[in-house]
C-alpha cells in the first residue's frame, strides 16, 4: 500500500502540536504529513494584546515554522486553505492548487465576531493577528504624534475598546500602562487622553470571579480607564461609537474585542456549525465524518460539568492537537480512537505592567503572583510547542 496522506490546516497551537506529534508517532515511512499555513511563521495569539498596545515588539510573538518543525519530515505549504471538499477528500488552496488527503486535521482558528454590527469592519481594528496588532500600535502612536498638528481632532486621543472580555481587558491593561510613557514621548498632557471600555453586560468579564473582576476594574480605573457597562454597541462610525443607550462616544480609534467565531472555511466546507464552530464528536472528528478532525477555536466541545461549551483557548487547542494525532495513528493501525478529555489548569489574564488576575485550580490569584503564573503558563506553551531550545529563545521572564 502507498503512504497515507495526512494534511494539517493551520499552524496555530492546535495544528503545530498535531503536525509535530504525527511526524514523531506516525513517521515519514508510513505517511506524508503536510502542514498548510498562510504565513511561514507561528504566532502566539495569547500575547497579541502586547504588540497591539506597543508594549512588546511583534517579532517576540512569532517564530518561523522551520525553527519549530523538522521540515525534512513535514511538507510545509505556505498558502491559504479555502475549502475542504469532503466528497473528494481534497482541500482547495487560495493559490489555485489543491491537496488530496486520507486524513485531515482542521485547525484554522477564529476571527473576530462582529455580530453584523454596522460599521465594525470599516471603522474598527478587529484583526487579532501579527499584522492586525501592528496596525493597532501604529494607529495609536500616530494619534499621539499628530496631537500638535493642524489636523488634530479632539477625539484623536480617545481610545475605545469594544467588549470587556479577556481580550479587551488584557489590551486595555497594556495600553493604560503605556499611556503615561506615550504622553511623555509625544509631549501630550495626560488629561487629554481618554480610554473607554464599553461592555454590553452589567459587568466586565461576565462569568468570571466577581472579586477578581473588581480588583481588575479598580486597578484599570486608577490608571484612567472608564468603563461603560450595560451598554451594547450598536454601530461604529468613522469618528464615534453609538450605544444602545442612545449615547454616542466620539473617538478616532476603536479596538474591537467582542468575542470570536470560527474560520469561514468551516462554513464554506459545509460542516454543520454554529458561528463557524463545529460541535465535534468525542474523538474530535466532525460528526458524520470518518477522516476529518476539527480542533482548536473551530471546534466546540461541551464541558459536561456545567453543560456549557468550553471557551476556545490555547490550553485546549494544545491538548486537542495531541489527541487528534493519536487518533489518526489509531485509525491507521486499525485501533479504536480515544475520547478527548480537557484538562483545564486555570485562567489567568494579564493587566499590564506586572499585574494580572487569575484562577488556578481552586486558588484565586492577583497582582504579582498572578503575573508570575501568567508567564509560567506562556512559557509552558512554548515548551509544548518547541521544547527547551524554543523556550530559551522566546520565553518570557516571570520576574
Ligand atoms: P469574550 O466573548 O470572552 O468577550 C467579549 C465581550 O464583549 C463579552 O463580555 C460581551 O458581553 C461583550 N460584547 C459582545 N457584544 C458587544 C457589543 N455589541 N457591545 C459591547 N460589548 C459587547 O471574547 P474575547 O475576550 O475575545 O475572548 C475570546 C475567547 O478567548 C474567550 O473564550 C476567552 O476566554 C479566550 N481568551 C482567554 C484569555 C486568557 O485566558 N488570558 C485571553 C484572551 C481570550
Amino acid at each position: 500500500a502507498g503512504k497515507t496522506n495526512i494534511v494539517v490546516l493551520g499552524a496555530g497551537y492546535a495544528g503545530l502540536v498535531s503536525a509535530s506529534k504525527l511526524a514523531k508517532e506516525v513517521g515519514t515511512d508510513n505517511a506524508n504529513i503536510t502542514l498548510v499555513s498562510r504565513h511561514d511563521y507561528h504566532y502566539q495569539t495569547t500575547w497579541l494584546h502586547e504588540p497591539a498596545a506597543g508594549t512588546l515588539h511583534h517579532d517576540r510573538t512569532r517564530i518561523k515554522i522551520s525553527k519549530i518543525l523538522d521540515l525534512n519530515k513535514i511538507n510545509f505549504v505556505q498558502d491559504e486553505a479555502t475549502k475542504v471538499v469532503t466528497e473528494e477528500k481534497k482541500v482547495t488552496l487560495a493559490s489555485g492548487g489543491e491537496l488530496q488527503y486520507d486524513y485531515i486535521i482542521v485547525g484554522v482558528g477564529a476571527i473576530s465576531e462582529t455580530f453584523g454590527i454596522e460599521g465594525v469592519y470599516e471603522n474598527s481594528y478587529h484583526r487579532w493577528t501579527v499584522d492586525g496588532a501592528r496596525q493597532m500600535k501604529d494607529r495609536i502612536e500616530y494619534m499621539f504624534a499628530r496631537y500638535h498638528s493642524d489636523e488634530a481632532k479632539e477625539e484623536d486621543l480617545t481610545f475605545v475598546v469594544a467588549g470587556a472580555g479577556f481580550t479587551g481587558m488584557e489590551f486595555i491593561g497594556e495600553l493604560s500602562e503605556r499611556v503615561p510613557k506615550l504622553c511623555k514621548e509625544y509631549d501630550v498632557p495626560r488629561n487629554k487622553v481618554k480610554m473607554y471600555v464599553i461592555e454590553a453586560m452589567p459587568t466586565a468579564l461576565p462569568g468570571f470571579d466577581p472579586e477578581l473582576v473588581e480588583y481588575a476594574m479598580n486597578l484599570l480605573e486608577n490608571r484612567g480607564v472608564e468603563f461603560k457597562l450595560d451598554s451594547p454597541i450598536k454601530a461604529v462610525t468613522e469618528n464615534s461609537v453609538e450605544l444602545n443607550t442612545g449615547e454616542s462616544v466620539k473617538t478616532s480609534t476603536v479596538i474591537w474585542a467582542t468575542g470570536v467565531r470560527g474560520n469561514p472555511l468551516i462554513e464554506e466546507s459545509g460542516f454543520e456549525n454554529n458561528r463557524a464552530r463545529v460541535k465535534v464528536d468525542d474523538d474530535l472528528r466532525a460528526p458524520g465524518y470518518e477522516r476529518e478532525f476539527i480542533i482548536g477555536d473551530c471546534s466546540l466541545i461541551i464541558n459536561t460539568e456545567i453543560d456549557r461549551p468550553f471557551p476556545p483557548t490555547a490550553q485546549i487547542a494544545l491538548q486537542q492537537g495531541e489527541t487528534a494525532a493519536n487518533n489518526i495513528k489509531a485509525l491507521i493501525e486499525g485501533r479504536p480512537t480515544e475520547a478527548f478529555a480537557a484538562d483545564i489548569k486555570g485562567t489567568v489574564a494579564s493587566l499590564g505592567g506586572k499585574e494580572a488576575i487569575g484562577v488556578v485550580g481552586s486558588k484565586k490569584l492577583y497582582g504579582r503572583p498572578a503575573f508570575f503564573m501568567k508567564k509560567v503558563i506562556e512559557n509552558r506553551a512554548l515548551w509544548i510547542l518547541g521544547g527547551f531550545g524554543f523556550l530559551l529563545r522566546k520565553g518570557q521572564n516571570p520576574f
